[in-house]
């Protein structure tokens, strides 16, 4: 049909490629998908096609294809790979067909993820004082805005758009430009960058967008119809985006939420990374807070479990109806165990409102979204037939959807939809009996023309008394009768011969070939039939998105209620009482070392005369589990969960921070003391006096001096001004004698237990700070050679009784003494009038080879005071080198 050449296909291709800015270039050619040129080059790097040379006037191309089925899982990769992919379909038309770009598939606009995840594409607006974001995720509907502003609005920003995780951010023209902004987002985002048009973010357009999809109440009554809005420039850009790159899902969009950073809890990227909320710091799924909690059956749970951890809540009303339900939950497991049973027949029906929307919708679709609807009587009987259920406010969350529309809407799709429908939307058979009248009659005639012809043998042989007579159809000859050569002298002379084979003779009749027609008409007329019946149906399915919507998010909700209760039963967490202020733990446990650890509990206590704990103790005494475990048991109950513990109460808090010190961190291939840094001034300037602080080690990723002086200084200002909650774990013991100076500074302390030398750490923290030093146990058991480990301790001994040590087989005799001068808070070193005899210990030890000796000289003549702890480390390991090959 094509008037096009061959040739002239590449030329069309190209063609249709300079119009879009897309990437990739993908077009319909009969019965595939067509890559052609570069793009045929990379999709057979990237997607390992296999590429051939199509010859086009006289020059040659590259050129791959995938058949028409088979597009979307490569569309998949290629946009999960970050790049936008153009496709252009074939439209046949009066004289050949024609080909256009019908949609622009990108990172942001993907509708055939097959991940459970939140798919967000996000619009940045930067105006004078702030930030507007808009976050869309086409695969749900789900459509949110905030806006941003005060002094670290950037900052802020960037945390919403890291919580978010969005795949595709279109920035505004105000930060389009603003080359540190992007390389932040880049960092902190895998998301792609995409250049939308900047009319787009303009107010009056933007705003007129965001009307036309919401509705103009719906902006009044969310305070965004002012017309300047940051919120609703970026809202009207994502969504000139989604309708322009075609995706066709603006149906599902069918509700503007507005949320202000202060409903939740501030969590800077830095803490959702420090606490492991989704993914452990190496990147694992395994061992997160979220891998560890999910108990849920469905992945419209899984997704909302996700959304609520990285999201912990400020309401005190909102948080103790999630208790309370949760609390039912754990209570009576056997309707608890019932409806996650239910649950698990749901599909995720946000999603599938999203498929009806665009209309990619199929049969099996319908079906799954009419087994979803299902599921919500059921599980609101259960709930009203538990007496511990009915009583909390799981019965209302479970009649919030419109039960009655969700049960018409089942009954239409059930009454409409055959149980065992064909996977394409042209075939018939979609349908079942009684739902059409007329399809019904298109049905009854073609099936009495399937049965004459069924009963067309039987009649011919009666009537022609030939035996071997056969009625058949294959798709080049079509119908036929089939008679055997022995009896061809009986056929009568209707029969009309057509083909010849070795033991039979095919004819056909006039009547045959009738009825012929007439069942391939109807066929066809079925097939377009259900089609039409098919759309209709869908659409009414996508008119109902928002209730689709609804009886997801509450079957969501269900699940991950239930999923907290099983987490809370089978581990013996408890309902936190949550309050103003203050933090009283008793026996808390880390969430997710329970899991494979022996856990010793641990209490903690924090209100307004102890604000602020120094957490002393030994080397892997548990110092920092002990730190993270107080920020994940605020952080559950912000949640709404319980918490591990004997009892709590929990203060709420506006925001948790937290940071490790960069030797930590450089440990795990990260970081650098200047982001330490950074960070550390990041919580100074965000924390306030309802936030939670971890310090963990700051300070040390420099050398001694510097590291104290920081340390001390970053405890007094968060005491004396910002007054929040905070603990600071610290290797400088200096540190505790501030709990004598300032007031509202604590000391505690994990012990250990010492005993001819042998450390059993006990892992329960106690007042006080601690009194010792244990790196020298810990290089012990990292196996750093006896010889050293032994002389370690003697030198740490003069250390501690003398302030001073001689530089053993140095060229100085002097000793060397540092003292750290708590008046001044300065060190001081000193080299006056300690006396020893410097040869004692080597003239009576053993006799040591010359390697050790020189070891041992160095470890002697070094002044640790001065060497910070990534120096140290480094030269235990030279050391240990050294005396491996001594
Ligand atoms: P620190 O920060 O004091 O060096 P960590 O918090 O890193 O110590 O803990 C060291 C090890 O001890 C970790 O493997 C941790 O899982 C384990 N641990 C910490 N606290 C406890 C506890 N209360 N009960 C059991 N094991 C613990
Ligand atoms: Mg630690």
């Amino acid at each position: 049909m094509s008037t096009v050449s061959e040739g002239g296909i590449v030329g069309e291709f190209l063609s249709l490629k300079s119009e879009t800015d897309a990437d990739v270039l993908t077009m319909q050619v009969g019965d595939f998908y067509e890559f052609f040129a570069d793009d045929a080059e990379l999709v057979g790097e990237v997607l390992d096609l296999n590429v051939s040379q199509k010859s086009s006037h006289g020059s040659s191309y590259p050129m791959a294809g995938v058949p028409l089925s088979e597009l979307t899982p490569y569309l998949k990769q290629l946009v999960e790979r970050g790049y936008r992919v153009a496709v252009a379909d074939q439209h046949e038309t009066e004289n050949g067909h024609t080909r256009e770009i019908s949609r622009v598939v990108t990172p942001g606009t993907l509708l055939e993820t097959t991940s459970a995840d939140a798919q967000y594409l996000a619009g940045v607006v930067r105006v004078k004082d702030g930030y507007g974001l808009a976050f869309a995720d086409v695969t749900t509907g789900r459509f949110l805005v905030t806006a941003i502003s005060g002094p670290d609005a950037d900052e802020r920003a960037l945390t919403e758009l890291y919580r978010f995780a969005p795949a595709e951010v279109l920035p505004g023209p105000d930060v389009r430009n603003d080359d540190s902004f992007l390389e932040r987002v880049r960092e902190r985002t895998d998301a792609s960058l995409s250049v939308h048009d900047a009319n787009a973010f303009a107010p009056g357009k933007a705003t007129h967008r965001t009307r036309e999809q919401f509705g103009k109440e719906t902006l009044a009554s969310l305070g965004l119809d002012a017309g300047e809005g940051a919120e609703v420039r970026a809202a009207g850009a994502v969504l000139s985006y989604v309708e322009e790159t075609g995706a066709g899902v603006l149906g599902s969009m069918t509700r503007l939420q507005s949320y202000r950073a202060d409903d939740h809890v501030e969590l800077d990227a830095t803490t959702q990374r420090n606490l492991e909320l989704t993914e452990t710091m190496h990147g694992d799924r395994n061992g997160s807070l979220f891998d560890t909690l999910d108990h849920t059956k469905t992945s419209a749970g899984r997704r909302l479990l996700k959304e609520w951890l990285q999201r912990p809540r400020r309401s005190l009303d909102l948080l103790r109806e999630r208790q309370s339900n949760v609390a039912a939950f754990a209570e009576s497991a056997l309707a608890r165990e019932e409806i996650r049973e239910s649950l698990s027949d749901a599909y995720d029906l946000e999603r599938l409102a999203s498929k009806a929307a665009s209309g990619s919708a199929d049969a099996h679709d319908l079906l799954r979204v009419r087994d979803s609807l299902a599921v919500l009587p059921t599980v609101a009987d259960a709930i009203e037939n538990a007496p511990s259920l009915t009583s909390s406010p799981l019965a209302e969350l479970a009649a919030r959807p419109d039960r009655e529309r969700a049960v018409a809407l089942r009954g239409e799709l059930a009454e409409a939809l055959a149980d065992d429908p064909p996977n394409t939307v042209t075939q018939g058979g979609m349908f079942r009996r009684g739902y059409d009248e007329e399809l019904d009659e298109i049905i009854d005639q073609h099936e009495s023309n399937l049965e004459w012809f069924d009963t067309l043998a039987g009649r011919e042989k009666s009537r022609t008394g030939i035996a071997h007579l056969q009625v058949d159809r294959n798709k080049t000859d079509g119908y036929y009768l089939q008679v055997g050569k022995s009896e061809t002298g009986k056929v009568p002379e209707e029969y009309e011969a057509v083909k010849t084979l070795k033991n039979s003779e095919r004819y056909v009749t006039e009547e045959l070939r009738e009825r012929e027609r007439e069942i391939l008409r109807l066929e066809e007329r079925r097939g377009e039939m259900e089609y039409e019946l098919f759309q209709r149906l869908q659409a009414r399915v996508a008119d109902r998105a928002e209730l689709l919507q609804d009886v997801g998010r509450t079957l969501a909700e269900l699940d991950v209620l239930a999923s907290l209760a099983v987490h809370a039963v089978e581990n013996g967490w408890v309902r936190p009482e949550l309050a103003e202020s203050g933090l009283d733990i008793r026996q808390g446990r880390h969430p997710v070392v329970e899991q494979t650890t022996e856990f010793v509990p641990n209490d903690v206590r924090m209100d307004d005369d102890r604000e602020f704990l120094i957490v002393t103790g030994p080397n892997m005494s548990g110092k920092s589990t002990y730190m993270r475990q107080v920020a994940l048991i605020t952080l559950l109950a912000q949640v709404g969960g319980f918490v591990p513990a004997r009892e709590a109460r929990v203060g709420l808090v506006d925001g948790i921070f937290t940071r490790v010190g960069a030797l930590d961190e450089l440990a795990q291939g990260r970081s650098t003391f200047m982001v330490e840094m950074q960070e550390l001034s990041n919580i100074l300037h965000s924390a306030t006096e309802d936030s939670l602080v971890i310090l963990d080690e700051v300070g040390r990723g420099t050398a001694t001096y510097d590291g104290i002086s920081i340390a001390w200084a970053a405890t007094e200002y968060l005491h004396n001004e910002v007054r929040a909650k905070t603990l600071f774990a610290t290797h400088y013991h200096e540190l505790t004698t501030l709990a004598d100076h300032l007031p509202r500074v604590e000391n505690v302390h994990v012990s250990a237990d010492e005993r001819d030398g042998d450390v059993t750490f006990l892992r329960t923290v106690r007042d006080g700070p601690t009194n010792r030093s244990y790196g020298i146990h810990v290089a012990d058991l990292a196996g750093v050679p006896v010889p050293v480990v032994e002389r370690s301790r003697d030198v740490l001994d003069k250390l501690r009784k003398e302030k001073a040590i001689e530089a053993k087989g140095g060229g100085s005799n002097d000793p060397v003494q540092a003292v750290f001068d708590l008046g001044s808070g300065e060190f001081q070193r000193t080299g006056d009038d300690a006396s020893e005899d410097v040869d004692a210990e080597s003239d009576g030890g053993p006799e040591l080879d010359p390697e050790t000796e020189a070891v041992l000289d160095e470890l002697a003549g070094m002044e640790v005071a001065d060497i910070s702890p990534i120096e140290l480390m480094s030269k235990v390991q030279e050391w240990q080198k050294r005396l491996d090959g001594a």
